[in-house]
């Protein structure tokens, strides 16, 4: 038995269910809606762009 990552309901199991692992397509559309809102998206470690400190700075061992 699988459940909806959604709702959490029970989901109907393949053959009866196309929208698996989702219970039904409403939830499927949700999640597919979380991730067109980057709800899911992966924080990106690295940005070029910005020029500021990196998260992890090595400490300075520049004293005479
Ligand atoms: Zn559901």
């Amino acid at each position: 038995m699988a459940f909806c990552p959604i709702c959490n309901r029970a989901a109907a199991q393949r053959g009866d269910n196309p929208a698996l692992p989702f219970c039904s397509m409403r939830c499927k559309q949700i999640d597919l809606g979380k991730w067109l809102n980057e709800d899911y998206r992966v924080p990106v470690p690295f940005d070029p762009d910005a020029d500021d400190r990196p998260f992890y700075s090595p400490p300075h061992e520049d004293k005479a």
